[in-house]
């Protein structure tokens, strides 16, 4: 369908019929990027009062929290009353569903959950209001690239659960929104060479998904020789995980854009994109994002910490100071591009991209993957480390992988973890994806509930991140 069409009458009826002011929100958004950092603050602190509001009348978690500690919160500068309030975590969530939910919400509650890749999942709603705001932030996002609202994107995307509910209308979806899906499970050299060539025939504006699994497509056309032609093409948008430098320049060399990298979570929100210039910008109108200490003080702007939270247009289930468990931080000065939305670095990534080493500290996953990719003869692979910290390296090799190759991991494994460390290296013939259609180069159990470990600081890592 025309992009004129889609974005001028497909995408506000669909979200007129689904109770949602999206379109109304995305100009307001095209408009507030452009405020002074002062502005920005003020709007957001009449939003933040709003909303601290709303919750102490609505949710009894809010209100007794408030209560316990003698706060008013519609009373002072309400940036204040939030850095008195206690941080709120995956389980507070879990614990306390029903009184962090208001149901009386215009459209009511919309339960979401995360995709569950790692334990059970966790359910959370959403209102209109929060949907819209978010979409609207990306459609921005997209904006800045030229991507407008209704040019074609293609997706390589998905669970496989997802995608089967979603294959009978995927063709109709495809028609009157200008979304193709591909799906990020089960890569095989036949559907990748299908997909390059799908993606050449649709013409997409935009491509989008996860830079493992983009990295991925890539390395296997560069190998096979396969040259894509799309003119249209302007911008590839990675989000979900941490996009490396390497993943980066093959992706920007094989289809000769630039990477433009998003950071945010399916119950954080979208919390900020990088624009043109290289800045990831925080989505200030709808979120306040603070950095924080071990006790949940605020960090000087600058200092890296734990990033904290707080949605200003989930009126279903506030999120107050909710934590990540991302590591950033944020960034002085303004950027060159003029839009007054602050900046940040997502440091380190999750506390999952980590490895835990004998001694108990976390080793970044990055440091690992450079092992691996300094060997030629291995085409993919996979790093798992399991609870006990014994580590499995599953390898497909290249046609001149030998046993030298296999000393030469161990190796470069123990160096970084411990010589204590049992390492497992396996021949696979392919790396499944995970549930999620994720293509992680390292999945990591044993880090996963931090007890046992700590994190050093980023100063200390390999080499440090781009922001994912
Ligand atoms: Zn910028």
């Amino acid at each position: 369908m025309h992009p004129w069409l889609v974005r001028h009458l497909m995408i506000p009826l669909h979200e007129r019929l689904l109770g949602r002011n999206t379109i109304a929100c995305f100009q307001e958004l095209m408009a507030t990027q452009w405020l002074a950092p002062d502005a920005l603050r003020t709007l957001q602190r009449a939003k933040l009062r709003e909303l601290l509001v709303a919750a102490a009348r609505a949710c009894p978690f809010h209100r007794s929290r408030f209560a316990e500690r003698g706060l008013a919160p519609d009373q002072g500068d309400p940036f204040d009353v939030l850095a008195c309030l206690p941080l709120i975590d995956k389980s507070t969530l879990k614990a306390f569903r029903a009184d962090l939910t208001n149901p009386r919400i215009p459209g009511g509650p919309i339960p979401f959950n995360t995709g569950g890749s790692t334990g059970e999942p966790l359910i959370f709603y959403f209102d209109r209001r929060r949907i819209a705001y978010d979409k609207a932030a990306r459609m921005r996002s997209h904006a800045w690239f030229g991507a407008w609202p209704g040019s074609r994107e293609v997706y390589l995307w998905g669970s496989p659960a997802e995608l089967s509910r979603q294959d009978r209308l995927r063709n109709l979806r495809d028609g009157l929104t200008n979304e193709k899906l591909l799906s990020a499970f089960r890569m095989s050299p036949e559907r990748m060479r299908d997909y390059l060539r799908q993606i050449e025939t649709y013409r997409p504006v935009s491509l989008f998904g996860y830079p493992s699994s983009l990295a991925l497509l890539c390395e296997f056309g560069e190998r096979e020789s396969i040259r894509v032609c799309v003119p249209s093409l302007k911008v590839v948008f990675v989000t979900g995980e941490v996009c490396d430098d390497r993943q980066r320049q093959g992706i920007e060399a094989y289809f000769g854009v630039p990477v433009a990298n998003g950071y945010g979570s399916r119950e954080g929100g979208f919390l900020a994109h990088e624009c043109p210039h290289g800045s990831m910008h925080v989505t200030a109108e709808s979120v306040v994002l603070e950095v924080v200490d071990e006790a949940g003080r605020p960090l000087p702007i600058g200092e890296s910490g734990e990033i904290v939270v707080t949605h200003l247009d989930n009126y279903a289930m506030p999120f107050i100071r909710y934590r990540t468990g991302d590591v950033g931080r944020l960034l002085p000065g303004v950027c060159p591009c003029g839009r007054g939305l602050p900046r940040m670095d997502v440091v380190t990534g999750r506390r999952t991209d980590h490895l835990v080493a004998a001694d108990g500290t976390l080793a970044h996953a990055l440091s690992l993957i450079y092992v691996l990719r300094e060997i030629d003869a291995v085409h993919e692979f996979r790093i798992h480390q399991r609870r006990d910290r014994s580590v499995d390296v599953l390898v497909v090799p290249g046609p001149v992988f030998r046993d030298e190759h296999r000393v030469q991991i161990r190796r470069g494994v123990q160096r970084r973890l411990g010589e204590a460390i049992p390492v497992r290296i396996r021949l696979v013939d392919a790396v499944e994806p995970l549930p999620s259609g994720k293509h992680c180069y390292v999945i990591s159990e044993a880090a996963g509930d931090g007890s046992a470990a700590s994190l050093p600081e980023p100063a200390t890592l390999a080499e440090p991140a781009r922001a994912g």
